[in-house]
């Protein structure tokens, strides 16, 4: 136990984390120059492309040191807030952090609330200023803003550059040398802390774990507490490049264990392994149930296709446990899911997942947030579809989730992020300046608000410089209500909204005014209309229009008549029937680009 470290890396976006990550593995042997191909362990396409971790991961190296052998586990963590509760599990199973501050960039925000999750965790903090090389480092103003932020021996800063290779065994050394070994009663019973799961087609769920007391031996009897199942430790071992089964992982180290699960959703990241027989009496702290924050129809574009889609959906949620759904239908679109997602990251992913993992282009509604309704009954209703919500005659009292919000960012866009909040029914709770340039903001604000396109404003006006953290903080009695949207009269289900009363004007002022744009003209002339109830609050009109495609084509070339009459044709399917008006897909997806 003495010789093992167990660390994260914990960067803003782009100032190398995965370049650094690549160079350790290749430093320390764990993987050849020939097996090394750029940022190794983010092996999803869709993370590469994106370039951010959306999983967490683990690697363990051997590292030889003043000729003792160090087993070093890098456990990787996702940067995002939607994944925030497994950043704090990652962590949990460390006892230090490297942190990697870009030389020309300087610290930056992204990076800050990891970094205050790791000192939660009493982490060991290894500053990493990378990118020496760079013409532009500008290496003492960085070595002063990161001594300002945690206070630490300026001569304790790393200088390195992954891209080069320099400073490479400097951090080695700090990580075996700075970091502390860990803690634990290899006699206690065991307990092991799940930090992540990984999907294998052939094998079931591999469960990957930090063994914080006691130790597990293959063929081992184990439960998991928080599910209260059982299983028998089939396979355990350690994940070098490729998995390496061993007999018994050692109190202090990490590992994977197979047993044949093949539901993801018994695998709750957080959850203790402990065993059948002298279990231990409790669970490591910290364990949540992660819950669906927002909520979203999915439905194919080609209604055929639905059978194709579940087929999908169910296959992804073999490997992402955090994704519900439960079949839904439309009277717009058809037959399709309600799904649930932890944020609008992880929704943007699944749909991203499913087009390019599965070739399935689909249509995604309005994300809703679950809202608690009660009735005149005194039944509380939990609502997160507009298509559930009751008649407002029957509805004694409607709440919807507040959050506390921490954003940090440079003092100079304090201003404009308050504009932001305070736009978006925030009320602002708390200001303080954590270095000279460095201000914290706590607002309580609406969850509903900031699942929107919060996230994306809230980047733009601080060109990224603002980091956003959130935690729930309860139910709050709100005036909520059901915009509708109708064409000639006729109500398009998929276009529905619950929205603020003081924002429902807005709203349905500017989504008719997008339609109106998307809508091509038809033989007759549209109404567009947002209502909430009986009432109309906005109208737009698309005039009729008698649309021949062929006119343009002077006579002569029948070939290319016949190719557009075609191409209308193809068109047409991409439309959908709305009462006697016709809907272009892209109408759909018109309220999520509102504003
Ligand atoms: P991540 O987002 O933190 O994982 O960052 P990456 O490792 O993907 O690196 C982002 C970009 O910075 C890539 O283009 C890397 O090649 C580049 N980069 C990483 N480390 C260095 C370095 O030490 N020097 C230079 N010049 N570029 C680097
Ligand atoms: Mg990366």
């Amino acid at each position: 136990m003495k010789n093992i470290r167990n660390f994260c890396i914990i960067a803003h976006i782009d100032h190398g984390k995965s370049t650094l990550a690549d160079r350790l593995l290749e430093f320390t042997g764990t993987v050849t120059q020939r097996e090394m191909q750029a940022q190794l362990l983010d092996d999803m396409d869709l993370e590469r492309e994106r370039g951010i971790t959306i999983k967490s991961h683990a690697i363990q190296m051997d590292y030889l040191f003043n000729d003792e052998k160090y087993t070093l586990n890098l456990i990787d963590t996702p940067g995002h807030v939607d994944f925030s509760y497994e950043v704090s599990r990652s962590i949990a199973a460390c006892e230090g952090a490297l942190l990697i501050v870009d030389a020309a960039q300087g610290i930056e925000a992204q990076t800050i609330s990891n970094l205050f999750l790791a000192l939660e965790h009493n982490l060991e903090i290894i500053p990493v200023i990378n990118k020496i090389d760079l013409p532009g480092a500008m290496i003492e103003e960085v070595k002063d803003q990161v001594v300002d932020l945690i206070g630490i021996d300026p001569d304790d800063i790393v200088l390195a550059s992954a891209k080069e290779g320099i400073g490479i065994t400097d951090i080695l050394e700090a990580i075996v040398n700075r970091v502390p070994a860990p803690k634990g009663d290899p006699e206690a019973p065991l307990q092991g802390l799940i930090f992540d799961s990984v999907f294998n087609s052939y094998r079931g769920i591999e469960v990957i774990f930090r063994v914080k007391n006691g130790s597990i031996r293959k063929g081992d009897k184990v439960k998991f507490m928080a599910t209260g199942k059982e299983y028998e430790a089939d396979e355990i071992g350690s994940l070098k490049l490729k998995k390496q089964p061993k007999d018994v992982i050692e109190c202090g180290d990490v590992g994977y264990l197979i047993s044949g699960i093949k539901v993801a959703k018994e695998v709750k990241v957080g959850d203790t392994i402990t065993h059948v027989s002298k279990s231990s009496p409790q669970m490591i702290k910290g364990f949540e149930e992660v819950k669906p924050m927002v909520f979203a129809g999915i439905y194919p574009v080609d209604t055929t296709d639905f059978e194709e889609l579940r087929e999908c959906m169910e296959k992804l949620q073999l490997n992402d446990a955090s994704l519900v759904w439960e079949p839904e239908t439309s009277a717009a679109l058809g037959f399709g899911f309600r799904c649930g997602f932890l944020g609008m990251l992880h929704m943007e992913i699944v749909q991203e997942r499913l087009e390019r993992e599965f070739d399935m282009t689909v249509i995604t509604t309005v994300p809703s947030v679950k809202f608690l309704i009660t009735n005149k009954r005194g039944d509380v209703i939990p609502v997160s579809a507009p298509s559930e919500m009751p008649d407002p005659n029957l509805i004694q009292k409607l709440e919807e989730p507040f959050i506390n919000a921490q954003i940090i960012t440079a003092a100079e866009y304090v201003g404009p992020i308050i504009t932001l909040c305070m736009d978006k029914r925030g009320v602002i709770k708390n200001q303080v300046y954590l270095t000279s340039n460095r201000v914290e903001l706590t607002f309580d604000i609406p969850l509903a608000e900031v699942v929107f396109d919060f996230f994306d404003k809230l980047k733009s006006i601080s060109r990224g410089y603002a980091s956003l953290d959130y935690s729930l903080s309860g139910y709050r009695e709100s005036h909520l209500v059901k915009l509708d949207i109708l064409l000639n009269g006729d109500p398009v289900d998929a276009l529905s909204a619950i929205v603020h009363r003081d924002k429902a004007y807005d709203w349905g002022k500017k989504l008719c005014e997008k339609l109106k744009e998307l809508l091509p003209r038809q033989q007759f002339e549209i109404a567009i209309q947002a209502a909430i109830g009986a009432k109309v609050i906005a109208r737009e009109t698309v005039r009729a229009m008698r649309k021949d495609v062929t006119a343009k084509c002077y006579g002569g070339d029948i070939s290319r008549k016949r190719k557009l009459l075609e191409k209308q044709k193809k068109g047409k399917k991409r439309m959908r029937q709305i009462g006697s008006v016709e809907v272009p897909q892209e109408a759909f997806m018109a309220v999520l680009k509102i504003n």
